[in-house]
């Protein structure tokens, strides 16, 4: 069959806002996407941390873009200053989006990507490579289907793909036998998995944002819940420097949590170890046991892993990637937001050039594109996608706006969320 791959669509793999942003700017280029979501609505990774307040207000959550569209239905603009919890930035924003009528004929639901290829290609083949279409491979419920496009946008996120605790970077010795007493994110505490928390003795790991919502949350629990214990477990030697963010913070959300969590420690309401380094976890008398670098942790009932996420690479495996090979992100990207290297506030601008792969037409994109480095905002996401939609209807790299991760990365300076 021969057809010109100029007129297949674009495809996105993930509707979350960053998804979802990319489709809107390609149909602003003329270009036609197809939006590929494996939960059975839009914001599904969204939708599991919902309960948490995002410490950006909504004039960072949303694209300028997006916003324009639907302003031209009657769409109610959120209170720009405020910050939405997860849950109001899916309601409010994600799903009127994904509902608007230039959206929907393109949105796939309940279709996961598995893998994409080159028609005709594996990875080691060179002859034609860069003319062949892509071959995407989905699944949903009436089976498996390949679909043909010219490029391809990964938006899938990284929530799905939780690091472990283990000190190794790899699983600690059980700690997939012991995964039911484990939840990976952000657990709602004060909603359904109270029951999971109430009474028990609960330890959260990981030094961000994501565990101080945790701590904060499991605090709460304690004081209506007879017999809690709430343990802290930190890679770092001490608990010092909790309220990071300036006085005038621009992400206010921010401050407030750090400030909440430095009195909380303060009271003696949360149990503190540093140095952290889980090498076993095991079962003994009904409780967990940690083997640490420097000897065991006090029995817990459940442990809360906010140890961040790391990509799904894959899904990319048949294609010729370009990966910093510490970060894991697009190997120009890396180097820019790689926390071993840089103290936040200092990145240059990126877009598509430097989010692009020796595969042309691949491009990764939101939070999936800083890999490993915890430091992403859907501001950066949003300059992103503009930016490889420019690139791909054509228009040359003085019209690519760029993503200003200087600027975001200043807000964002702690690296920890
Ligand atoms: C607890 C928490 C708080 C945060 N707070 C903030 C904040 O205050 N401000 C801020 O700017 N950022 C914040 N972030 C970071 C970031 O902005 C969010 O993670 C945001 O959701 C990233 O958007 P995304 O579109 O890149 O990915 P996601 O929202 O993760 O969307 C990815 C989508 O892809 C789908 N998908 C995955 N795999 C596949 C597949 N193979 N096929 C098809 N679909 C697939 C998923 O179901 C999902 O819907 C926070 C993150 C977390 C976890």
């Amino acid at each position: 069959m021969t057809y010109n791959v100029k007129n297949l669509p674009i495809a996105i793999i993930g509707a979350g806002p960053v998804g979802l942003s990319a489709a809107v700017n390609l149909i602003d280029m003329g270009l036609t996407p197809i939006v590929f979501e494996s939960g059975s609505s839009v914001g599904s990774n969204l939708a599991k941390w919902g309960h948490v307040r995002m410490f950006s207000p909504w004039s960072y959550n949303m694209d300028p873009i997006a916003i324009s569209l639907l302003k031209k239905t009657d769409w109610i603009e959120p209170v720009l200053s405020e910050f939405p919890t997860g849950q109001e930035l899916l309601e409010r924003y994600v799903i009127p989006l994904a509902s608007h009528e230039a959206i929907t004929p393109h949105l796939h639901l309940n279709t996961r990507v598995e893998n994409v290829s080159r028609q005709y290609h594996d990875i080691l083949r060179n002859e034609g490579r860069k003319n062949a279409p892509f071959v995407v491979r989905t699944s949903n419920s009436e089976g498996q289907s390949d679909i043909l496009v010219q490029a391809v946008i990964d938006a899938s996120g990284t929530y799905q793909t939780p690091n472990w605790l283990g000190a190794h970077g790899i699983p600690a010795l059980g700690e997939l036998a012991a995964s039911q007493s484990i939840i990976y994110g952000v657990p709602d505490i004060l909603g359904p998995a109270r029951k999971q928390y109430a009474g028990r003795t609960v330890l959260v790991v990981g030094g961000g944002h994501s565990a101080f919502n945790a701590l904060q949350d499991l605090v709460k629990l304690s004081e209506q819940s007879d017999g809690m214990r709430v343990l802290w477990g930190i890679r770092g030697s001490s608990v010092n420097n909790i309220v990071r963010s300036p006085e005038n913070d621009e992400l206010q959300e921010r401050r407030r949590l750090e400030m909440h969590i430095q009195k909380l420690l303060d009271e003696g309401k949360i149990e503190v170890f540093t140095n952290i380094a889980i090498e076993s976890i095991n079962y003994e008398n009904g409780k967990l046991i940690l083997q640490n670098r420097s000897g065991q942790l006090p029995p817990v009932d459940q442990i809360i892993a906010a140890t961040g996420f790391r990509p799904d690479l894959d899904v990319m495996s048949e294609l010729r990637t370009s990966l910093d090979s510490a970060t894991q992100s697009p190997a120009a990207l890396g180097p820019l937001i790689d926390p071993n290297l840089h103290t936040c506030g200092s990145v240059p601008e990126h877009g598509a050039t430097e989010l692009s792969h020796p595969e042309s037409g691949l491009y990764i994109v939101g939070i999936k594109s800083y890999g490993r480095a915890p430091t992403f905002l859907l501001r950066t996401g949003y300059k992103q996608v503009k930016s490889v939609a420019s690139a791909l209807a054509g228009k040359t790299e003085s019209d690519v706006q760029t993503a200003n991760a200087c600027d975001l990365l200043s807000v964002n300076r702690n690296c920890s969320q």
